[in-house]
Parts: structure tokens; C-alpha cells; sequence
């Protein structure tokens, strides 16, 4: 048997298709990370660093800054179901001097878990 009967070439789709299943599966591994990144948001950032990085806090929309960057990742993931909320967070991002910049940062996070163009390329 010579080196060429035993190398077959590939299938039509075949490299295509390995190719998209692990698109998909990194796919599902940043909606995990993007899961926890919110729960963890709300658990403990919402909670604990507030105190540290925010000694001082404000009250915009009716929320403090504790509860604004408590709701963060899930308003930048467009997961707030409650509209009073997710308008309470929005006016608070806009107004408030310490958590307005940190909307960017959260934005970001979201952004490169879910919007690298090889999610929408692989055409779930
Ligand atoms: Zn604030």
C-alpha cells in the first residue's frame, strides 16, 4: 500500500464542519463564562468590592452606586427583565460620576465573550 492510498483526501465539508463544532463549543463555553460573570457580578461585586471601591455612594434613578454596579454586567448583557430596573440603572450609569466610567469596563467584559466574529460566522 503506497502513502497515497492510504492518505484520502477529505470529505466536502468535513474540515467546515469540525471547524464549526468547535465554534459552537467555545460558544458555549463564553455563555457559561458570561453566566457566571454575571451571577458573580451580582453576588459579590454587588456586595463586597462596592464597599472598597466605592467609600462614598450616590443615589441616581432611585438605585446607589452598591446596587448600580451590582446590576452592571447583567444591564450591559441586556438581562434585566424589570424595565423601572434596568431604566433605574441606565439613569444611575448616566448621571453618576464613579460608576459612569466603569460602564465601559463592563461593556468590554461582555463584548469579548460574545461578540467575537467567529460567533456569528459558525451559523448556529
Ligand atoms: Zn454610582
Amino acid at each position: 500500500m503506497t502513502a497515497e492510498q492510504e492518505w484520502a483526501p477529505c470529505r466536502p465539508g468535513e474540515i467546515s464542519g469540525l471547524a464549526s463544532r468547535q465554534r459552537r463549543d467555545r460558544f458555549q463555553a463564553a455563555l457559561v463564562r458570561v453566566s457566571s460573570l454575571t451571577a458573580v457580578g451580582v453576588l459579590f461585586v454587588g456586595t463586597a468590592a462596592a464597599w472598597f471601591l466605592f467609600p462614598k455612594t450616590y443615589t441616581y434613578g432611585g438605585i446607589t452606586c452598591e446596587e448600580c454596579i451590582g446590576l452592571a454586567p447583567a444591564y450591559v448583557a441586556n438581562e434585566i427583565e424589570d424595565p423601572a430596573v434596568e431604566r433605574s440603572v441606565r439613569i444611575h450609569f448616566e448621571k453618576c460620576p464613579l460608576c459612569g466610567p466603569h460602564l465601559e469596563d463592563f461593556r468590554q467584559q461582555v463584548k469579548t465573550a460574545w461578540l467575537q466574529p467567529e460567533f456569528f460566522v459558525a451559523g448556529r
